[in-house]
């Protein structure tokens, strides 16, 4: 037993909160209700930071910078840099990865004992409820712990299609152990993974190939931005396979991959095969049943508003929850609950409209409010009114490249009030944030024409919109 784990045990009971999973949504729960004095409890068996630091939003980003630095170096040459091109050594990017993400690691120790949360290395299951509310959670080792607070933020895991060979393929989290790009790489999905999974590999010099079930990539964002985005892929080398159901995946004599489609079409053969097909909520063995925490029937833990469970004093935030699956809005909902719950604030829901999301695609892909579609929906045809601009950004056009940019914006009514903002091309990751802001804060089209464009930016495209 460690040194937190024995004073845990001295301090059994004690506690005024229990956080279960130390990723983005517990360990934000965790710090922010210590801030208001309360005595906290963390249970989390693997690494600290969860899906997002250590197989998700960061190395993942840190792979997409890695491929962002190689178009780069593609085009160097072009423009008259001398020296010939080099690939990616990825042991040694590697390593500059981990450390990365070996120092968030430690930044969350230092933080967690200068908050004094109790760290317990353990997976946590649920064993019983208390009248009052809360109740009591056991460890790996056996030892209890009650609490009237509990959080469960156990996050989510990858999802492979039930085929025939489907252990054959790869996940997200297998993609973070390769060492070398695959020579020739089959991605299953069109969603946010499938797509950024499938750039970063292109880039680095892969052959990807995408196998999509449905008519077109990335299902809920605008559409005529995903088309170009699936046009700035193709030419960029990618091959995408759409209406493409996959039904089974089988080894090739010479240790290969290969995939069936529903039609009976052979795919192949690959050296790697990657599952970038959804995501499920980790409930297994948490022991839900045992304090009445209901569940929906994609396995979430069902939440009212204030991401309170159907269990007095139990909450639950984060991808185990059905809300939207993205870091910053596990981070927001556990800091408003523990404010609320610790800290007196009134509201402990969190707004999820207008949540601005970026696909770390190349070129990267921001979206923020309704799309057209959503928006026509919504408001109706006449009170919809659509601007958007193409072109190649300054970068591509020295180079002659063929990447395109497509900036679009929605507004509604007839003081053209912008309800949603999309955005592909070069720092469109970068430049949404501000215009977030601004779009919640209800602006018009007029607020963007009386703002000053900086120039020569893309961004400047935006304010220029008309
Ligand atoms: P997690 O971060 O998954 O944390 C859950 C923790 O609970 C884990 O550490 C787990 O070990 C622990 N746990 C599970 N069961 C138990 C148990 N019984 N007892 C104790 N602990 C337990 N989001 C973005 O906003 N931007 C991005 O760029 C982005 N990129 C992504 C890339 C990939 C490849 C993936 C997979 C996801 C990405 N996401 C991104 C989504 C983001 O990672 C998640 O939305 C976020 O991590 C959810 O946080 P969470 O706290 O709910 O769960
Ligand atoms: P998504 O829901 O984004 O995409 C899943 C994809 O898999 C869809 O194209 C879906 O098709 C397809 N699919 C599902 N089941 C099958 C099947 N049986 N056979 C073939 N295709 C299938 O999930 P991801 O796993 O990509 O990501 C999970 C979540 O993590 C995201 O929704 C997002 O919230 C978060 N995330 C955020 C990132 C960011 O912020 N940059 C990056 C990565 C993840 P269909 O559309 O037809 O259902």
């Amino acid at each position: 037993m460690s040194e937190s784990t024995e004073s845990a045990a001295c301090a059994a009971g004690e506690f005024d909160l229990i956080v279960i999973g130390g990723g983005s949504g517990g360990l934000a729960g965790a710090f922010r209700a210590a801030e208001h004095g309360a005595r906290v409890a963390l249970l989390e068996p693997s690494a600290l930071g969860g899906t997002c630091v250590n197989v998700g939003c960061v190395p993942k980003k840190a792979m997409w910078l890695a491929a962002e630095v190689g178009r780069m170096i593609g085009m160097a040459e072009t423009l008259g840099f001398q020296g010939a091109p080099g690939r990616l050594d990825w042991p040694t990017f590697i390593a500059h990865r981990e450390r990365y993400i070996h120092n968030i690691h430690q930044s969350y120790r230092r933080r967690l004992d200068a908050a004094g949360i109790v760290h317990m290395p353990s997976r946590a299951r649920l064993l019983a409820r208390a009248a009052a509310g809360g109740g009591t959670v056991e460890c790996d080792n056996g030892l209890r712990l009650q609490a009237p607070r509990i959080l469960i933020a156990t996050g989510g895991h990858a999802l492979r299609p039930d085929i025939p060979g489907a252990p054959l393929g790869a996940v997200s989290d297998d993609f973070f152990h390769w060492t070398a790009a695959p020579q020739r790489v089959a991605i299953v999905g069109g969603g946010y993974i499938a797509v950024e999974l499938a750039g970063v590999l292109q880039q680095l010099g892969s052959h990807v190939e995408m196998l999509v079930r449905g008519e077109r990539l990335l299902h809920g964002f605008d559409a005529s931005i995903a088309g170009q985005l699936a046009e700035d892929y193709c030419q960029a080398g990618v091959r995408l396979h759409l209406d493409c159901p996959v039904a089974a995946l089988e080894r090739t004599g010479e240790g290969r991959l290969r995939v069936r489609d529903a039609a009976g079409g052979e795919h192949g053969p690959y050296d790697q095969v990657l599952f970038a097909t959804g995501r499920a909520p980790n409930t297994a063995g948490l022991g839900l049943d045992a304090v009445g925490v209901d569940i929906d029937d994609g396995g979430h833990i069902r939440v009212d508003a204030g991401h309170a469970t159907s269990a007095p004093g139990i909450h639950a935030v984060g991808d185990v929850t059905a809300g939207i699956a993205l870091t910053p809005v596990a981070i927001a909902a556990a800091r408003r609950l523990m404010s609320h719950l610790f800290g007196g604030a009134a509201d402990p829901s969190l707004d999820q409209t207008d949540v601005p999301t970026v696909v770390f695609s190349h070129p990267p892909l921001g979206t923020v409010g309704l799309t057209e579609v959503q928006a026509r929906e919504r408001h109706g045809d006449a009170a919809v009114h659509v601007y958007r601009t193409g072109f190649r950004p300054m970068l591509e056009a020295l180079v002659d490249g063929p990447q395109r940019s497509l900036f679009k914006l929605v507004c509604v009514g007839e003081e053209r009030r912008v309800v949603g903002l999309h955005l592909l091309g070069e720092a469109a990751d970068e430049i949404l944030q501000g215009f977030a802001v601004a779009l919640k804060k209800g602006i018009t089209l007029q607020d963007l024409h009386d703002t000053v464009a900086i120039h020569p930016t893309s961004a400047e495209e935006i304010v220029l919109l008309r």
